[in-house]
């Protein structure tokens, strides 16, 4: 998926103004990538449809820079499909908040109510037990208890002679007796869906009255997940999904697909076998991934689109030399400028989107005015070189702007700040990005 859409926003690049026939074209690429990763076709069509309206109604055509609105667009209906925000577990006013885990065998199921449980305990020293629910193979019991052992939880089981329903309702009652606050039920799988199945979790769902039913899907089963997803919802009416196996080279198309379909929130997903590799979803990542954004050079380039080759080149060179000056920042601040709210490119960055040091990161366009008449006020040889910027000059270049001597310097600090912070980008360095709009 994610090389085919960065082929199809690769060709847009090149050919800076977009046409018409672009956006059908790239739209056509990002059809062909989203199937290619599994999404539901019924999904692909209606997301592409609202994609190329909104890519053909907007100031795409004549905007500055079309790639980037295009895929800013995507990404954000990306997001929009796959919901606003990560989505909490639902929880029970009175304890204990009972989760029924359901999935095909193999899912990750036992897995998931493992992570679950410990994720629980380290964020809200919770004190769950876990009901060994599947009786078909016997492994499956011995799989839950050592997954308890491994994170301090007991487990109850009553082997694999007893009804699972009564495995339930003895545990729901050792639950009770023990005061523990949350009940992870831990269920049957099926290769596949069949009616059995469903028969024996609509009985537990019947007796157990969860606050959450949790499938759990494979991410690289694709297609599949969404069938199967379709099927679990229709039957048990889940409450939330929980995308395993992430970690592997899966495309994100199954996350896109079961939201649509479904109608129900992805709530985690699984990055690992091991029991901490769980997290909550954010649709947010989740669209960066399936669009391969990953790539800090992309953001690099949308930033240079505007520029003609050769000055793209020179401005890599005065990074890389760090003979970047004022006249370049000013240029740069044009640029930044024209491709919108810093705020919105920022959140583009994987990572970034939740990364608290984004809170810090806002800027008025009026500031932008102001650092531009400090420039402006700055003679050609001292834009040219900041070194030569001592305190009288600075008083002066504050007079001049009718800026403070204190604006002037911390805007001189930030210039500074920033030119390190690019020097070091073009190394191939991106921490402390944060800093490079100062705070
Ligand atoms: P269940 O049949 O639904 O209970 O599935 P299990 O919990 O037994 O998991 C099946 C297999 O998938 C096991 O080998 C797990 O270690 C593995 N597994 C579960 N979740 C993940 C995950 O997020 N990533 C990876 N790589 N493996 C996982
Ligand atoms: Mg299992």
């Amino acid at each position: 998926l994610t090389e085919r859409l960065q082929n199809a926003f690769n060709g847009l690049r090149k050919k800076g103004k977009v046409t018409e026939s672009d956006v059908r074209d790239a739209m056509r690429e990002i059809r062909l990538a989203l199937l290619e990763a599994d999404v539901n076709f019924d999904v692909v069509k209606k997301f592409v449809k609202t994609v190329r309206e909104k890519a053909v109604g907007s100031e795409v055509l004549d905007s500055l820079t079309p790639a980037q609105q295009i895929v800013k667009i995507v990404h954000d209906e990306l997001v929009n499909v796959m919901g606003d925000a990560a989505v909490p577990l639902n929880k029970s006013e009175h304890i204990p908040t009972i989760i029924m885990m359901v999935g095909l065998q193999g899912a990750g199921k036992t897995t998931t109510a493992g992570k679950l449980a410990k994720r629980l305990i380290q964020d809200e020293k919770a004190r769950p037990l876990m009901i060994a629910a599947d009786i078909y193979r016997p492994a499956a019991v011995d799989q839950l208890v050592t997954v308890g052992q491994q994170v301090g939880v007991p487990v109850f089981e009553m082997g694999t002679d007893h009804d699972p329903v009564d495995i339930v309702r003895q545990g729901l009652a050792e639950a009770a007796a023990k005061k523990n606050d949350y009940v992870i039920i831990d269920t049957a799988g099926r290769l596949e869906i069949d009616e059995q199945l469903m028969q024996e979790l609509s009985n537990i769902k019947e007796l157990a009255q969860p606050n959450e039913i949790l499938l759990v899907v494979d991410a690289m089963t694709g297609q599949v997940a969404t069938q199967v997803a379709e099927g679990f919802n229709e039957r048990l009416d889940i409450t939330g999904v929980v995308l395993t196996k992430l970690d592997g080279d899966t495309r994100g198309g199954a996350a896109l697909s079961i939201r649509s379909v479904t109608g129900k929130p992805i709530k985690f997903v699984g990055q690992g076998e091991k029991l901490d590799a769980i997290d909550v979803f954010y649709p947010d990542r989740m669209a960066d991934r399936i669009l391969g954004m990953g790539d800090m050079m992309t953001l690099i380039e949308k930033a240079q689109q505007d520029y003609d080759e050769k000055q793209a080149e020179d401005m890599a060179r005065k990074i890389k030399e760090n003979s970047f000056d004022f006249n370049d920042f000013v240029e740069q601040m044009d640029q930044i400028q024209n491709m919108g709210p810093i705020e919105d490119i920022m959140k583009m960055i994987p990572g970034m989107a939740n990364n608290p040091a984004l809170k810090n990161v806002k800027m008025d366009p009026k500031d932008i005015d102001h650092i531009k008449a400090i420039v402006y006020s700055m003679t050609p040889k001292e834009r040219e070189d900041p070194d030569l910027l001592n305190p009288s000059r600075r008083r002066r270049i504050a007079a001049g702007s009718g800026r403070s001597v204190q604006e002037v310097n911390r805007m001189i600090k930030q210039f500074k700040q920033s030119r390190d912070m690019m020097n070091k980008m073009s190394k191939g360095n991106f921490n402390g990005m944060e800093n490079m709009f100062g705070s």
